[in-house]
């Protein structure tokens, strides 16, 4: 067996304490989602940090965002990019984006975010036919049964050598349950599945969070 770590309530909190060095607009970002009945989705500060890392070691300047909510993960990938760097930021829903606005302008983000709402199918597939200059790095994080078909248009989107990251291939623990085949489960399992055998990338599964599945694109 592997060594993941059990995340005990203690665990966690020492990996949001000491995990992230967070600005003040991600602390007030994450306190006051921390209230909204659909907190759960938001990812970790940690996740964040480990996505700013990532941006900057590979030195991106484009960032594609599938699945906003109150815009915690745009804004820390928005703060590791350059100056002339950019974010398109996609999401369905203008109650929850109005939120992340207030974060983007507090971090003054809010002029490297491109937010662009309405169903993330519609809006990929519009940038794929106009030919939209590619992306170095994709996060997919949005509505689970739809996830392969973000992936596929990811693949497009992205330049060679870019990266795709993939939130909740976890899936909370469920996707080691055989008997977990619900709409939502059996999707992240088909696509970690995929991408396991998909000779157009390489890949790993890492643990943070509710496993973010990273993916080079050959
Ligand atoms: N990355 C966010 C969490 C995203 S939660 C964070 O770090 O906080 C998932 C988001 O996907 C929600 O905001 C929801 O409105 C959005 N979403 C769901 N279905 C969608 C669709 N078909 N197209 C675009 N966005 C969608
Ligand atoms: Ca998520």
């Amino acid at each position: 067996m592997g060594s993941m770590v059990q995340a005990t309530d203690a665990l966690m909190a020492y990996m949001s304490a000491i995990g992230a060095r967070e600005t003040a607009a991600q602390i007030r970002c994450r306190e006051e989602t921390a209230a909204h009945p659909a907190a759960i989705m938001q990812i970790a500060p940690e996740q964040g940090a480990v996505m700013a890392v990532l941006a900057k070691i590979m030195g991106a300047r484009r960032y594609l965002e599938i699945g906003v909510f109150t815009g915690y993960s745009a804004l820390s990938v928005a703060q590791a990019l350059p100056t002339d760097g950019k974010v398109v930021a996609l999401d369905i829903s203008k109650e929850f984006t109005d939120l992340a606005r207030r974060y983007w302008k507090d971090g003054g983000v809010e002029g490297k975010i491109e937010l662009i709402l309405g169903p993330a199918y519609d809006t990929l597939d519009k940038m794929i036919a106009g030919g939209a200059e590619p992306f170095d790095f994709v996060f997919i994080d949005a509505d689970k049964p739809a996830y392969d078909g973000y992936y596929e248009r990811a693949l497009k989107l992205v330049r060679q050598g870019g990266l795709i990251a993939i939130d909740n291939m976890l899936f909370f623990g469920r996707v080691a349950d055989p008997e977990a085949n619900d709409d939502h489960t059996s999707a992240v399992k088909a696509l970690n599945t995929k991408i396991h055998a998909d000779p157009r990338v390489d890949m790993g599964l890492a643990s943070v969070g509710d496993g973010l599945m990273l993916v080079v694109k050959r």
